[in-house]
């Protein structure tokens, strides 16, 4: 079994960014790192959309950017522009290539497929395996299907993304479609949903097909691509412990109110590698305090009134641009804060307050 001063549980995207920071800082010159993952082939498996509110090290894996977003309920439509915070979104098949490669060239860097292989006993390991999930009725997840459509002609206009349609049956949930339109002719569309993940949710093809076809009035296309999805929007049951830190979702690094994750992974790895050499003090990293507890409020309303949903999202961005995308980015001030919060139809948040 071989010994590394690393281990990464997981070549996914908290475990392969993580690499990649360390690799391109030069923290693995004198150090070995061994990362673990099963799969067998990497390719495009998801795509990583969020607003850049800070620099990363992902740019040429942008599959294109956005200076335009609108949201819209039943017969209202809010456009919002974001050209200090553009919407992003990275190709996962291309991110994966570019980082296997760079690490494929530094020899103190392995890959295996099995924990087995390693000992782990005497490495500090980073973890991005989730502990198996209680079964709880009660959780809630963001649950998706998206598929890339080609057109014959030129259909989308590809300025502007559509980042919440309410325009659907809501079922007894939140439900909502999400368009990104890569150029005139392709587009992502994913159909959404925030809830306790019912069975009678995951009929995402006919959803659709039924939205492409009537909402978006496309008749003719073609899928070149698939994903589905479902983040949960609680937090992990993992822990750190003495040399083991979670990273990725297992590390809670995702933001429950909507799902972002990837910038927050970014961050971590960020923080983890200025931090390597006294890797074993670390302070806990997670997401702050504040969004916690807003969030948690957040979801206790989402639970009990999934109904008023479409209106608080609307009412939420009903406000500058850059003040719901830092809020919803983790980067708002207080000011901010109380910006989103007086947005908010109060009562039921009041209550919910007290549960
Ligand atoms: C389809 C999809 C789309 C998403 N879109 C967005 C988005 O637009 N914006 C955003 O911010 N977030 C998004 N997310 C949420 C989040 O960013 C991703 O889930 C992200 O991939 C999380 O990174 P991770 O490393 O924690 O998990 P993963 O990327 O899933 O990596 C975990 C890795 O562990 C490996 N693994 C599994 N079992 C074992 C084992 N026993 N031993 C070793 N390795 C193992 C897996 O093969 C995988 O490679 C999306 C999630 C999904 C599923």
């Amino acid at each position: 079994m071989k010994d590394f001063d690393y281990i990464i549980i997981g070549g996914g995207c908290a475990g392969l960014s993580l690499a990649y920071e360390l690799q391109i800082h030069k923290k693995l010159e004198n150090k070995t790192l061994g990362i673990i993952e099963p799969r067998t082939e990497y390719k495009k498996d998801k795509t990583w959309s969020f607003w850049k509110v800070f620099p990363h090290n992902f740019e040429d894996c942008v599959e294109k950017n956005w200076k335009n977003f609108s949201i819209n309920i039943p017969s209202k439509t809010n456009f919002l522009e974001c050209n200090d915070y553009p919407y992003q979104s990275i190709n996962s098949g291309i991110f994966y290539k570019k980082i296997n490669s760079a690490l494929r060239e530094n020899k103190n860097i392995k890959f295996f497929k099995n924990i087995n292989e390693v000992n782990v006993e005497n490495s500090f390991v980073f973890n991005s395996v989730p502990l198996p999930i209680e079964n709880n009725d009660d959780n809630l997840w963001q649950h998706f299907c998206g598929i890339e459509i080609e057109t014959k002609s030129n259909i989308f206009d590809d300025t502007i993304i559509n980042l919440m349609d309410f325009d659907c049956d809501q079922g007894e949930s939140v439900h909502f479609f999400y368009t990104l339109p890569y150029s005139k002719n392709k587009a992502l569309v994913e159909t959404t949903w925030l809830s306790k993940m019912s069975n009678n949710e995951k009929n995402y093809d006919k959803q659709l097909q039924n939205y492409i076809e009537t909402n978006l009035k496309i008749k003719n296309y073609k899928i070149v691509y698939k994903e589905l999805g479902a983040i949960p929007l609680f937090y992990p049951s993992n822990t750190n412990k003495n040399k083991n830190i979670n990273i990725g979702t297992a590390g809670g690094m995702t933001r429950l109110s909507t799902g972002y994750t990837f910038l927050n992974i970014q961050e971590h790895s960020k923080y983890i590698r200025e931090n390597i050499e006294n890797i074993s003090k670390l302070e806990n990293y997670e997401i702050s305090k504040k969004y916690q507890f807003l969030d948690k409020i957040f979801l206790r309303v989402l639970r009990k009134h999934p109904e008023k949903m479409p209106d608080i999202f609307f009412k939420m961005f009903k406000t500058s641009p850059n003040t719901v995308i830092k809020f919803l980015s983790n980067k708002s001030n207080f000011l901010e804060d109380l910006t989103i919060i007086f947005k908010m139809p109060k009562w039921i948040f009041i209550k919910a307050l007290f549960k």
